[in-house]
């Protein structure tokens, strides 16, 4: 499949090794996630800068892409494998950066804002990955004809997805778009409204008895056919759609980077992709100086967070995971020596916070900051919150809460937090 100018291929994160461009692998030596690797300078910075303000005119959605019209996050496809020609694309991305000076007066720092991840396709950060991902699918599954010879891997249905429910659901959505058979694990604590609708979107689904590592079990388990797995770090791409948050990030602050970005996190692939992006803007000379990542997970578990504040390298297993902020219950992270290591060289944090904080956080910011917020997403204020208290801003900061779920995936949640309190 055609892929873009910088994009060179597939690095193991474990052991360095190079791998042939697939829809879906790990590495063939150490069992590492594989992730996608550019030469750097063959990037103009001068492009990345215009390619921000490139956003296909959303009233004339069926003009196709050109070099100065590109839908949503692919208009840096230059850092992307796949050009946004051959996108599988519901212009996810350019989501809104959104002030909240109320927040910054509480935080008692110089600004805060929200990126408001809740407004892409199906509600979540992870439709980006999601986008990515479903292009290497769409691309390869073409090249695997047998007519081109490229040797590619080749992309097998059913396409397949064992996640706390957002990523199912986007998976689903995705699919359709390809024609391409989904089959989404998920456990039944699952919110109702991810289960829905990825039937709504048509694709197939398994509710697992149990936790999100007994729908990863299930996979294996239940499918007796081969599958081409999406799950986050299977694919090399999900990490990599994530990435282009980075970009946005610095290009709504003028090419200027947040002094700080608080990030929602549960198996580590929202927070490597914002790491790497970061990391190639100031590889590229775009923005000076990359922002502290702080990890925000729920005190019920809260694996990458324990990991950073002990100091060690691989997160342990969380024992007996329990928050019902579901998206953020991942005891046994894939990406999590990623989060950890992308945290602690940017100087940042893993922080905690109790589910009634959280809740109570993503309820504050819908009743003064307009924006609804699922629960997972209320780990970015809950976050924040907890390290003002902590006293780690120094009062200068731009700092970034990432909402990473829209409210209307948990809007029960939500209500049963007020209900609590009598409300
Ligand atoms: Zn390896």
């Amino acid at each position: 499949m055609e892929t873009t100018n910088a994009f060179e291929g597939l690095t193991c994160r474990g052991c360095g090794s190079d791998h042939a461009l697939a829809a879906s692998a790990r590495c063939s030596n150490c069992g590492g996630p594989l992730d996608p690797s550019y030469d750097l300078d063959a990037i103009d910075p001068d492009a990345i800068r215009e390619a921000a303000s490139n956003d296909a005119d959303p009233s004339r959605p069926h003009d196709p892409p050109t070099d100065s019209r590109k839908p949503g996050l692919w208009r840096f496809d230059a850092v992307l494998p796949f050009p946004a020609e051959s996108a599988v694309s519901a212009r996810e991305g350019s989501t809104p950066l959104v002030a909240a000076e109320r927040l910054a007066d509480e935080l008692d720092v110089d600004e805060v804002y929200l990126k408001d991840e809740g407004r892409n396709p199906t509600g979540t950060v992870l439709d980006r990955g999601l986008s990515v991902a479903m292009s290497a699918v769409a691309g390869l599954g073409e090249g695997t004809a047998g007519t081109d010879g490229s040797g590619s891997s080749p992309v097998v249905e059913p396409l397949v997805c064992a996640s706390p429910g957002n990523a199912g659901q986007s998976m689903a959505a995705y699919a359709g778009r390809t024609g391409l058979r989904s089959y989404t694990f998920v456990p039944s604590r699952c919110a109702f409204s991810n289960k829905a609708m990825t039937n709504v979107h048509g694709g197939e689904m398994r509710v697992v008895g149990g936790r999100h590592p007994d729908a990863v079990a299930a996979v294996d388990e239940q499918l007796a056919t081969d599958y081409t797995d999406l799950s986050e770090f299977s694919t090399p791409f999900r990490h990599e759609g994530a990435k282009t948050v980075s970009y946005e990030l610095a290009a709504d602050l003028g090419w200027d980077a947040p002094d700080v970005v608080v990030v929602p996190t549960a198996s580590g692939e929202v927070l490597a992709g914002i790491a790497k992006g970061f990391r190639e803007l100031e590889s590229l000379g775009v923005i000076d100086e990359r922002p502290r990542l702080v990890a925000a997970q729920a005190e019920g578990c809260a694996p990458i967070a324990a990991a950073i504040e002990r100091g060690i390298d691989a997160p342990e297993p969380w024992g007996t995971p329990d928050t019902i902020c579901g998206e953020l219950e991942i005891a046994d992270p894939e990406g999590g020596e990623w989060a950890v290591e992308a945290v602690r060289e940017s100087g940042g944090r893993g922080v905690t916070a109790s589910d009634d904080e959280i809740l109570e956080s993503a309820v504050a910011v819908a009743q003064h900051e307009v924006l609804e917020m699922g629960a997972a997403g209320g780990a970015a204020p809950a976050g924040a919150w907890a390290l003002a208290e902590d006293g780690w801003f120094d009062g200068d900061e731009t700092v970034v809460l990432l909402n990473t779920e829209s409210g209307v995936k948990t809007p029960d949640v939500l209500r049963s937090h007020l209900m609590g309190k009598g409300i």
